[in-house]
């Protein structure tokens, strides 16, 4: 059996889902093929654009530093303007569904996490605005009992550490465990389910009520909790005296869940055609040119031919490439992944990565080697086919992790990647 798109994008994070979301508003019919989820679902929902370079953290709007990253860099490629243009679509749209993204005046965010550290970031849903910690004087550090993770002591010894206004007293409460009965950890995504639920928004409301009144507070820090969608975290933030800062937890992050949630339901609405479970193995190419990919889905192995193709398969972790020792690949079309300067990554595995776990690692930065179009590259820098387009953490050239950038580098070139296919179509 065989299906027929204009565009089919490949990959359900948030570079899959953003390219989806350009292909379609120009007009052009749209399938979106995924075997699972990708890191979005999993994340804080943060949009970080660029927080480091060389180690060192960008002061100021990240968009004025991206003159300053190497040539090769994603960024670069798309280039500054580009970049604001894929951002301020992303922001429109998820505006629109009740999840709007805002950045700070006056350059990244420091969102605490459940881990006391700080985490730079540009774009973030309300509940993560923590420049309101700056005019706080007084700060009630929550944790939730039986909840993973969640020792606000450690939160409060870690960010005594920062340079934070010194007038800032950081106190810590425990509420009570709202599921006793579970024999396991909870995660922040089962609280932030039951909070859905009126007697989960009663506990949590009538908690932090009962820990202000113990210890009053001018802000509550707390785990990504507030529910799956902005209209009960509007209601909870509402219902407390004080205001609510979500604070960044490790997978499940609840907040990325919000933001997936937003951008699938523009995806529905916009009439895309999601192929779910499916896993693309095969190329069929000729010429140059890709006529189609072959993918196993739950109904046996299947065609889908289109025009052009966006290929936001993530890297090692996503499942885009395939390494074995000295080698590694791209999955689907068996491009070379190299290294961020185009050189091979080394024959032995372990130098892959650094001894130290804050240097650089070779395989972070490791993907397919793309033009400006976001075209895979020849060893001689000629495309190396005409309609497939690479977007995401598949491309290489960047370090999300050090540098701070994953979403931000994700949703520009898969604007970029979902225009040059457009133009092919
Ligand atoms: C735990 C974690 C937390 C993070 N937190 C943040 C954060 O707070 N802020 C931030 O900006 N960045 C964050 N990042 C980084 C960010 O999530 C990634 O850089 C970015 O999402 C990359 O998205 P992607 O769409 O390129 O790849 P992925 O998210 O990896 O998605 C790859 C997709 O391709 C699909 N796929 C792979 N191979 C195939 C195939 N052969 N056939 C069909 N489908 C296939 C996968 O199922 C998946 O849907 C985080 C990353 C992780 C791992």
């Amino acid at each position: 059996m065989s299906r027929t798109t204009d565009i089919l994008v490949v990959g359900s994070g948030m570079a899959g889902l953003a390219a989806a979301i350009v292909a379609r508003s120009q007009g052009k019919r749209v399938a979106l093929l995924s075997r699972g989820c990708g890191s979005l679902n999993i994340g804080s929902g943060c949009v970080d654009v660029l927080g480091y370079i060389d180690g060192r953290a960008v002061a100021g709007n990240p968009l004025d530093a991206l003159d300053a990253l190497p040539p090769r860099h994603p960024y670069r490629l798309v280039g500054r303007e580009g970049v604001e243009t894929a951002l301020g679509l992303l922001r429109e749209v998820c505006a629109r569904r009740d999840a709007p993204l805002n950045a700070a005046a006056t350059g990244n965010r420091r969102v605490p996490t459940i881990l006391g550290t700080l985490k730079p970031t540009w774009l973030t849903l309300p509940s993560f605005q923590a420049e309101r910690l700056e005019t706080a004087e007084t700060v009630l550090v929550a944790g939730i009992r039986g909840l993973k993770d969640s020792h606000p002591a450690l939160v409060t010894a870690q960010l005594r550490r920062y340079p934070h206004p010194a007038r800032i007293r950081w106190h810590e409460t425990h509420l009570e465990n709202p599921m006793p009965g579970a024999h396991r950890n909870l995660s922040p995504l089962d609280i932030a389910r039951l909070v859905e639920t009126a007697e989960g928004a009663a506990w949590l409301i009538s908690g932090l009520h009962k820990a202000l009144r113990a210890t009053p507070a001018d802000l509550v820090l707390l785990p990504p909790v507030c529910g799956l969608c902005g209209t009960t975290w509007k209601g909870l933030a509402a219902a407390v005296p004080v205001p609510l800062v979500e604070m960044a937890a490790l997978p499940p992050g609840v907040g990325g869940l919000r933001l997936y949630t937003a951008l699938l339901e523009e995806l529905r609405s916009l009439g895309v055609d999601m192929i779910e479970n499916a896993r693309a193995v095969a190329a069929e190419c000729d010429g140059g040119s890709c006529r189609a990919l072959v993918a196993e889905t739950a109904c046996g192995s299947r065609r889908f031919e289109a025009r052009a193709f966006v290929m936001a398969t993530g890297g090692f972790m996503g499942g885009g490439f395939q390494s074995s020792p000295g080698e590694a690949r791209e999955a689907v079309f068996g491009l070379p992944v190299l290294q961020a300067d185009g050189a091979p990554l080394p024959q032995r595995p372990e130098d892959w990565s650094d001894k130290d776990i804050f240097g650089s690692h070779a395989f972070a930065s490791a993907g397919v080697m793309v033009n400006a179009d976001m075209q895979p590259l020849r060893a001689d820098g000629a495309p190396a086919l005409n309609n497939v387009f690479f977007a995401g953490r598949s491309v290489g050239g960047y370090d999300f992790a050090a540098e701070k950038s994953g979403n931000g580098v994700a949703v520009a070139t898969a604007w970029r990647a979902a225009l040059s296919a457009c133009a092919q179509c």
